[in-house]
């Protein structure tokens, strides 16, 4: 997605050879302009999916998935990751080590808002050694409901995290993918879309 690309090059910040920091537009502050689009983007390659809900994980990946899911029209579902108080009913669990924090933490969704019925896309900001993505994954596989794609903001394509999703045989769609931040510098490969 050109548009991305040319933010990321404009408004991006390499932090180091592994981090990107985007906060000027999807981390902190939230461009919904350019969420819009990526929302309208990402439905439009899953549109032949029946996708019944997006799911994602707090906090970045929710600015992304509640833009996809009005554009396609389901309810959007973000799983938490730390048990709140009115959480009081069964939940489904895995635990997610994180890249960004460097520790596990467990992730959580009520079972009532998935089921077997459900087609689920998976949305979040970042693609990285692809944890976050497989821990939702396990989500919906407790609830039986089929994962039918994964809708990626970023992908830094040097991880893991496309090949394990891929392992797993779930279709992968990044909107801008990443070869190297090596030098201080952004380096890009063809998008998937
Ligand atoms: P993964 O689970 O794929 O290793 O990492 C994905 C999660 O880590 C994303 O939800 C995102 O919040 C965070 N993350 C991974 N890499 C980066 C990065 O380079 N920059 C930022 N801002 N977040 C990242």
């Amino acid at each position: 997605m050109e548009e991305l690309v040319r933010r990321i090059q404009n408004d991006g910040n390499v932090l180091s050879e592994g981090v990107l920091k985007v906060d000027r537009f999807i981390t902190h502050q939230v461009d919904p302009v350019l969420m819009e689009q990526i929302g309208a983007r990402l439905a439009e390659v899953f549109a032949e999916k029946n996708i019944t809900k997006v799911v994602t994980i707090e906090s970045s990946g929710i600015a992304p998935a509640i833009y996809t899911a009005q554009s396609l029209a389901t309810p959007m579902i973000f799983a938490r990751k730390e048990k709140s108080l009115t959480m009081d009913e069964e939940l489904l669990t895995s635990s997610v080590y994180s890249f960004t924090k460097q520790l596990a933490s467990t992730i959580s969704i009520s079972r009532k808002f998935l089921n077997e019925q459900d087609h689920v896309l998976i949305v979040d900001d970042f693609l990285a050694n692809g944890q976050a993505a497989k821990g939702l994954i396990e989500l919906c596989q407790q609830a039986g409901a089929q994962v039918e794609g994964i809708g990626i903001v970023i992908e830094k394509s040097f991880q893991i995290g496309r090949q394990l999703l891929e392992d797993m045989d779930v279709p992968v769609v990044s909107l801008a993918r990443i070869d190297s931040l090596e030098e201080g510098k952004v380096s890009f490969r063809q998008a998937d879309a």
